[in-house]
């Protein structure tokens, strides 16, 4: 063994231990550093012949890069819809890499085991029913491709092909409506073969993100029996609209679609009677996509799928090997996911229920929808701002008053970030450069809520300036 590693070795205890003093240290003070770090990134250095040892590796880290880091996981980073950690999610994100399991089934080990019984809970927080089988993925993005990689090959089977034999190209054209897709919808039909250009938009009702339902019929209809996939949208990113499940999963009856919601983090009203009356229908879905790394506050790396046809996602991504062979009876991960190895990344998302429970959660997501009714009081308050759609759960959408340009929206932006007191994302809604607040980290308080308003305030009040030193806004 090269005598660094045997070193480390011998030292494994005191190692995880500075580990745990300096995150310890990191997390207990994101409150204090600017959410956003001034200055750029350090210059890349050539890769070491000799290296320095875990700790010598971890004072470098530390010196070097760690000061640039954001506190994204902080209470005041509002920009995209971020989240942070539970203390319980990181302990089981750290005990993943510890134990280092291979959850893709089959490896001896319970790991497996436990993702199922994740899954399970997470089923039952989100108001699906058994029908649904699920399976943990990286991402939203990746859940809306395997979603729609199912919708692909059911499509196919009207069509009387195999898609996942044949190839897309025997497919021909896939006709895919939605009123107001997430990005991620157009990435993964490109990805898929289907292509960006199949997306449809449908009109939404009037002042809404949330489609048009009468509308949605039409394009149904007009497709003269053709199947289709329809991708609904509960919780859109601007206004954190819903389109009506119910109704759009009533149209299945007269016309034959694949029915895909994207409930990336949407889908946690659920979890609050005040709100679980938006996901109605959901259970009807034949695919879902819900993201762990946003409002559950677990760290990166974690959304689920959840299907009806368990049947259709073996056929696409089964991985038959002679060592693996072919699914019989409860399928392993390995052959219902992109990925063949896989990161037990169930683990944070168990603790962080195990720790605090379907209430504990539900906590969270009524605070942060509270913090966001809260802002956006604030923001209608102050003449320089405009809000641009009510606060329909916890994401707050604005601008500055009048007709501001892109330039001034985004100066504002930036102006916010380089104070440091908060992060926000640029957007444009209905044609207006705005801004973004969306509230998801479990840390959030009332006084990080005010403090947000009064730095967008400030900015807002004084006039545009040249780009600051926190240029790695953008
Ligand atoms: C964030 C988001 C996605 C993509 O999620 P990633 O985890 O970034 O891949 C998809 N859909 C919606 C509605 C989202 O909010």
């Amino acid at each position: 063994m090269h005598p660094l590693l045997a070193d480390d070795l011998s030292r494994l205890p005191e190692l995880l231990q500075s580990a745990r003093d300096f995150a310890a240290r990191e997390v207990s003070g994101l409150d204090a550093r600017p959410v956003v770090a001034p200055g750029g990134a350090p210059a890349a250095r050539p890769l070491p012949d000799r290296g320095a040892g875990a700790e010598g590796a971890l004072a470098r880290f530390a010196e070097r890069w760690a000061p640039g880091f954001s506190a994204s996981a902080g209470p005041r980073y509002l920009g995209f819809v971020t989240g942070g950690a539970t203390p319980a999610a990181v302990t089981g994100d750290w005990l993943t890499s510890a134990y280092d399991q291979n959850a893709a089934g089959g490896d001896a080990s319970s790991a497996a085991a436990l993702e199922r019984e994740t899954l399970g809970w997470l089923r039952e927080l989100f108001g699906l029913g058994d029908a649904h089988s699920g399976a943990f993925v990286t991402g939203a993005t990746v859940s809306n491709t395997v979603g729609l990689a199912l919708a692909r090959e059911w499509l196919g089977e009207r069509r009387g092909v195999r898609v996942s034999e044949a190839g897309v190209a025997a497919l021909g054209p896939v006709e895919v409506l939605s009123g107001s897709p997430h990005s991620s919808i157009p990435k993964a039909l490109s990805v898929l073969g289907i292509g960006r250009d199949r997306l449809r938009t449908v009109p939404v009702l009037p002042g809404r993100e949330a489609v048009d339902v009468a509308r949605l019929a039409e394009a149904l209809e007009a497709l003269d029996g053709r199947p289709a996939v329809v991708v609904a949208n509960a919780g859109t990113v601007n206004t954190v609209d819903f389109d009506d499940l119910r109704a759009i999963a009533d149209l299945k009856e007269r016309y034959g679609f694949w029915l895909h919601v994207d409930a990336a983090f949407g889908g946690f009203a659920a979890l609050s009677p005040a709100y679980a009356h938006l996901t109605d229908g959901i259970d009807a879905a034949d695919s879902v996509c819900v993201d762990l790394h946003k409002w559950l506050n677990v760290p990166y790396d974690a959304a689920v799928q959840f299907t009806r046809h368990q049947d259709l996602q073996v056929r696409v991504f089964h991985n038959a090997s002679p060592y693996l062979g072919l699914p019989a009876g409860e399928p392993d991960f390995v052959h219902l996911t992109p990925e063949n190895s896989r990161r037990l990344r169930a683990l944070p998302a168990w603790f962080s229920l195990a720790a605090y429970g379907r209430e504990g959660h539900r906590e969270i997501v009524e605070r942060n929808v509270a913090l966001a009714r809260r802002l956006g009081e604030g923001i209608a308050g102050v003449p320089e701002l405009r809000l641009l759609a009510p606060v329909r759960l916890n994401v707050v959408c604005f601008t500055l008053a009048g007709s501001p340009t892109r330039e001034r929206v985004h100066a504002l932006g930036r102006a916010v970030a380089d104070s440091g007191e908060a992060f926000l994302t640029p957007t444009s809604y209905a044609g207006v450069h705005a801004l973004r607040a969306a509230f998801s980290n479990w840390r959030t308080t009332g006084s990080d809520t005010d403090r947000v308003l009064a730095a967008v305030a400030r900015a807002a009040a004084s006039p545009p300036r040249a780009r600051g030193r926190g240029a790695r806004w953008s």
